[in-house]
C-alpha cells in the first residue's frame, strides 16, 4: 500500500522547499524494508534559515491577542480529525503501527491542538500587594521567544503537537526536526498547519538524515531560547548540556524504566489484562512501557498464566493487516538491543515462559519483528532490570512486600512512569505518594490526556507536556515593579 510515492520538501517561512544542496533521503517501512518515499536532507544552513524565519515572524504571532492564535489551532484540529485516516495510514506505513493504534495517536495528537486552543485565553497574570503605599506589583506572563523542538520516531505525531501547540498558544515560534525514521508524518502534520493559515515563519520544518549538526544549530544560535526535546535520556543530556552555555530553556521527555506492580489483594487475571495491554502498547517502543513487571509472590502463578494467554494470542505482521497488533521494531539497532538483553537475562538466569526470538515467517525477516517475549525470575543483576528495553519484552519479578517492592521500584535511574494494581485505598495512597515517577497509574494503564500533565522525574526529564504545565513551559515571568 502506498500512502507517499513523491520527494518531500521542508517548510520554511511558509515555503516549501528543497534542501539548501538540493540532496534527499530515503524513508523506509521497518514492516518490510520497502521505500516509503524521499525527504529533503537539511543541513545547517537550512536550520539556520528555519531559525531566521521563525524569529522574524515572532514579532507579529507574539502580539496577536490570545483568541486570534487560539482562531489558528482550532482550525489545525479540525483539520486534522478531518484527514484522520490519511494521516494514520501515512503513520502506519512510515512507523509500522496497526492503523487501530494510529488512529488512536491522530485523536491523541489532535486533542492538544483543541486543548492548547482553549489554553491559549488563560495564560493569566497576577498583581501582587507591595511592601509601600506607593507601589504596585504586576506579573506578566510573556513567550519565550523562538522554540526549537526534536521530536522522536514512536509518536510521530502527537509529540509534535504536544510541543508545538502549547507554544504557539503562549505566542512562541518554532523550528521543528523530526526523526529522520518518520519525517513523513511531520510532513503531513506541517500540511495542516500551512492548510490551517498560519502566517509564514510560525512553523519551521527541517527534515535531515544526520540530527546532529542540526541539534548543534539549535543549541549555539542564540536567536533561540528555548530546546524542548523528546527522545533518548542520552542525546537528552548533550542537548541540556550545550544549552547551559547560553542558558537556554530546557525541557526533556527522556526514557523510563516502568515499575507495574501487582499486590496481593489485586484480581491477578484484571491486573494481567492491563499489564498486557500497556507492556506491548507500540510494540513496547513507548517511554511509559512496563520494563519491571513486580507481582506478589502469592498470585506470581495465576498472574502469569493469564498473561501468557493473551500474549499467544497476539500477532505481528503489517499494520495495515487487520487482527495485528504487534508492529516491528524501529531499525535493527533496537532488534539487536532486545535480543542481547533477553540473551543476558537467560544467561543469568531467567525464565523464559514464551517468545524469546524474532520472528522470520510470513515474510516478517523483511522488517524488524521481535516475538512478544515473557521472562520470569528476572533479578537486579540482568541488563533488562536497569536499561530501558523499548521492545516486547515483559520482565516479571515476584517480591513479598509493600515496603522491599516500593524500594525495588524506585531504584532506579528513570521516574517516568509507574503502575500499581490494588483494591486498598491507603495502600494506593501510600504508594502513590512514595513512588518517585511522574506520571502513576492506580488500577489504570492509561493516565496521559492532552489536559494532564506528563513528564518525569531523575533522569526522565525536566519539565512537563500537556495541561496547564505544558503552556508554562513556552512562557516567562515578567515583574513590574510601579511607583504611583
Ligand atoms: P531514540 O534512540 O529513541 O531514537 P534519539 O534520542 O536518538 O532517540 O532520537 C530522538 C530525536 O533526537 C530524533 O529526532 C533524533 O533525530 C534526535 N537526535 C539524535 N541525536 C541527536 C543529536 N546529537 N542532536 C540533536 N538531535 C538528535
Amino acid at each position: 500500500m502506498k500512502v507517499h510515492d513523491f520527494i518531500s520538501k521542508m517548510y520554511i517561512n511558509g515555503q516549501w522547499v528543497n534542501a539548501n544542496d538540493g540532496s534527499t533521503f530515503d524513508v523506509l517501512n521497518p514492516s518490510n524494508g520497502d521505500k516509503v518515499g524521499e525527504v529533503a536532507n537539511g543541513d545547517r544552513n537550512d536550520a539556520q534559515k528555519a531559525i531566521h524565519a521563525a524569529r522574524h515572524a515572532f514579532d507579529r504571532w507574539s502580539c496577536l491577542t490570545a483568541y486570534q492564535r487560539s482562531e489558528y489551532l482550532y482550525k489545525a484540529y479540525q483539520l486534522m480529525m478531518e484527514h484522520r485516516e490519511h494521516l494514520a495510514r501515512v503513520m502506519t506505513e512510515e512507523q509500522g503501527k496497526p492503523l487501530k493504534a494510529s488512529r488512536g495517536e491522530i485523536q491523541y495528537g489532535a486533542d492538544f491542538l483543541l486543548w492548547y486552543a482553549e489554553e491559549a485565553k488563560r495564560i493569566y497574570g497576577e498583581t501582587i500587594p507591595a511592601p509601600r503605599s506607593d507601589q504596585r506589583f504586576i506579573v506578566l506572563r510573556q513567550p519565550v521567544g523562538v522554540v526549537a523542538a526534536i521530536t522522536p520516531w514512536n509518536y510521530p505525531m502527537s509529540m509534535i503537537t504536544r510541543k508545538v501547540a502549547p507554544a504557539l498558544a503562549a505566542g512562541c515560534t518554532v523550528v521543528l526536526k523530526p526523526s529522520e525514521a518518520t519525517p513523513l508524518c511531520a510532513v503531513e502534520i506541517f500540511k495542516i498547519f500551512e492548510k490551517a493559515g498560519i502566517p509564514a515563519g510560525v512553523v519551521n520544518l527541517v527534515t535531515a538524515s544526520d540530527p546532529a549538526p542540526i541539534g548543534e544549530t539549535f543549541i549555539t544560535n542564540p536567536l533561540v531560547r528555548k530546546i524542548t526535546f523528546t527522545g533518548s535520556t542520552e542525546v537528552g543530556k548533550i542537548l541540556a548540556k550545550k544549552a547551559a552555555e547560553q542558558v537556554k530553556h530546557v525541557s526533556l521527555e527522556l526514557g523510563g524504566h516502568a515499575p507495574f506492580i501487582v499486590f496481593d489483594d489485586a484480581d491477578p487475571v484484571y491486573a494481567a489484562k492491563g499489564a498486557v495491554l500497556i507492556k506491548f502498547l507500540n510494540t513496547g517502543q513507548a517511554c511509559i512501557s512496563p520494563n519491571r513487571i513486580f507481582v506478589h509472590r502469592s498470585i506470581v502463578d495465576p498472574f502469569i498464566k493469564e498473561f501468557k494467554n493473551r500474549v499467544s494470542g497476539m500477532r505481528a505482521g503489517s499494520g495495515f493487516e487487520n487482527g495485528v497488533s504487534i508492529g516491528p521494531l524501529v531499525n535493527s539497532a533496537a532488534l539487536e538491543k532486545v535480543e542481547r538483553q533477553v540473551a543476558d537475562a537467560l544467561d543469568k538466569g531467567a525464565t523464559l515462559v514464551c517468545g524469546g526470538h524474532r520472528l522470520m515467517d510470513n515474510n516478517l525477516d523483511k522488517g524488524y519483528f521481535y516475538a512478544p517475549t515473557v521472562l520470569n525470575d528476572v533479578t537486579p543483576e540482568m541488563l533488562i532490570y536497569r536499561q530501558e528495553t523499548f521492545g516486547p519484552v515483559a520482565p516479571i519479578i515476584a517480591f513479598d512486600t509493600q515496603e522491599e517492592v516500593l524500594e525495588m521500584a524506585n531504584d532506579t535511574i528513570y521516574g517516568l512512569a509507574a503502575y500499581v494494581y490494588t483494591p486498598n485505598l491507603s495502600r494506593a495512597m501510600r504508594m502513590f505518594e512514595g513512588l518517585r515517577f511522574g506520571i502513576i497509574g492506580i488500577n489504570d494503564i492509561n493516565p496521559t490526556a492532552a489536559a494532564a500533565p506528563f513528564g518525569g522525574m531523575k533522569e526522565s526529564g525536566l519539565g512537563r507536556e500537556g495541561g496547564r504545565e505544558g503552556i508554562a513551559e513556552y512562557l516567562e515571568t515578567k515583574l513590574g515593579g510601579f511607583s504611583v
